[in-house]
């Protein structure tokens, strides 16, 4: 999965990058389907783990275009996970209280204590996309934002959080096909929002904000992964192989108890 990651001041060129492939997955929809279902048990393992050892943090930033499956990931990368130790965080429009402080004051609320997975959908990242496309702050203002990102990441890790940053790459056709589908199938039909069609118009502004983002914050403490994700069942692979490699990397372990169980009886 080394592929999809972005290396640490490495430019990346989204058109050049094939929202079609299936990069190190040589199986069909329906071996990567099954083998979803492996991950998610182990991933359910994992975070057990995590809970019990209340030792790491984990933070994971869902960035995507409109339609481009923030909600799949949540619903089928965490099936399975007991709800106890995961946490979804959803950053809207901010209110009249979050814009009257600094941008990272609603996000640092709700970064992860220890033993708890938290996932960003959409993020601080906002402030420097949907921002700067639509020019609520100066270009001064955001261009400094970058490095600020960058800092606060840093100290987050530094403190113990392990992060995580996935960019869901779909292209415009993809994006086409799935506004229609919600205008076509009664029960899609309430996540269109006929604003999604202005936004669309500036398709080619967020890749520019986009591709600037992956540009300058792909840190080796805060990695971003551009993930191709035409293919919902690559896309949700991907991200659980990621998740779990990452995870196991962190060599947790249960905690020792201080007392011998064979010397205790229950009466
Ligand atoms: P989603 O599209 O994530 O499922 P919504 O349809 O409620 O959820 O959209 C949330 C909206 O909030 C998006 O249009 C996004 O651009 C906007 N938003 C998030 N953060 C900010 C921000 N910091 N400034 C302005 N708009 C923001």
């Amino acid at each position: 999965m080394k592929k999809l990651r972005v290396e640490s001041g490495k430019k990346v060129n989204l058109a050049k990058i094939d929202a079609n492939a299936s990069p190190d997955y040589d199986g069909d929809k329906k071996e990567g389907k099954e083998e979803l279902l492996r991950l998610n048990e182990k991933l359910e393992a994992l975070q057990e783990l995590l809970y019990a050892e209340h030792k790491h943090k984990v933070l994971v930033v869902l960035q995507a275009m409109d339609t481009g499956g923030k909600d799949g990931v949540i619903r089928h990368v965490f099936e399975g996970v007991n709800p106890q130790g995961v946490r979804v965080a959803s950053f809207k429009v901010p209110t009249a209280e979050e814009l009257d402080h600094d941008y990272l004051w609603r996000v640092h609320k709700q970064v992860p204590g220890k033993g708890e997975i938290v996932i960003f959908n959409r993020s601080h990242y906002e402030d420097v996309l949907v921002v700067r496309v639509h020019k609520l702050v100066s270009q001064k203002v955001w261009s400094r934002r970058f490095e600020q990102i960058n800092r606060f990441e840093r100290m987050l890790a530094e403190e113990g959080v392990t992060i995580l940053k996935f960019f869901l790459h779909i292209d415009k056709e993809e994006q086409k096909a799935r506004l229609q589908a919600r205008l076509d199938e009664p029960e899609k039909l309430w996540k269109f929002k006929p604003g999604d069609l202005k936004e669309r118009d500036l398709w080619d502004q967020y890749t520019q904000a986009y591709e600037d983002v992956l540009n300058k914050t792909s840190t080796p403490w805060a990695p971003w992964y551009v993930i191709p994700a035409n293919k919902k069942w690559y896309r949700n692979l991907a991200i659980a192989r990621i998740m779990i490699e990452t995870l196991e990397n962190l060599k947790m372990e249960f905690p020792r108890p201080d007392f011998d169980p064979k010397t205790i009886e229950i009466v």
